[in-house]
């Protein structure tokens, strides 16, 4: 921890020379995406698009896993979602999975997660297990991406937003051993290098 507080420490120092990190957005100008990935650190939304400070809007849950919606329930990802799509207006969102999910693994080995009820619940509750195949975690990971999307396709904004054209959705899978970013094909029902 002490070398992250360290760097914390001499940010500001670091970007003292380069004002591109710091000048806000104009006003009226919407980040380019929203990006919905897992909170896993191996993911860096920045780092794999190259976005610069208010170019993405993110939220990122464990397993990045998006839950049904309901109406009259509130929570973090329908605010959130909500907030990107009516307020800001973007009008692209990415929902990336990746390779070596812990919270996948989680899901498909229920056993892992022993300690930790409330993420267990958290998975369960959030897609169906006939989405997940028991047996090959890679296609665990994916097939839990294409769930997420599903879910994502139903909150009515975002519902709206794709019928109009005003909305594009995006499905990505990020192979972090790799680095490779692969693209979900709904018409092909398949991914493809993006
Ligand atoms: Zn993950």
């Amino acid at each position: 921890m002490q070398s992250l507080i360290d760097h914390a420490r001499t940010f500001h120092q670091r970007l003292s020379g380069d004002r591109r990190h710091l000048d806000p957005l104009p006003d009226g100008v919407a980040p380019q995406a929203m990006f919905i990935t897992c909170s896993d650190a191996q993911v860096i939304p920045s780092l794999i698009t190259g976005a610069r400070p208010g170019e993405l809007f993110e939220l990122r849950t464990a397993g990045n896993v998006i839950p049904p919606y309901r109406l009259g329930r509130l929570t973090a990802e329908a605010a959130t979602i909500e907030y990107a799509v009516s307020v800001l207006g973007v009008q692209d969102l990415v929902v990336c999975g990746h390779s070596r999910c812990g919270a996948v693994q989680g899901r498909v080995r229920s056993w892992t997660l022993r300690s930790a009820p409330t993420t267990r619940w958290w998975l369960l509750q959030t897609h169906r297990w006939r989405d997940v195949p028991p047996d090959d975690e890679e296609e665990a990971a994916r097939s839990h991406l294409v769930a997420q999307l599903d879910k994502l396709r139903r909150y009515p904004r975002v519902a709206r937003g794709l019928s109009s054209g005003r909305l594009r959705l995006h499905g990505w899978f990020y192979e972090v051993d790799t680095g490779v970013v692969l693209n979900y094909r709904r018409d092909a029902r398949g991914f493809t290098p993006l």
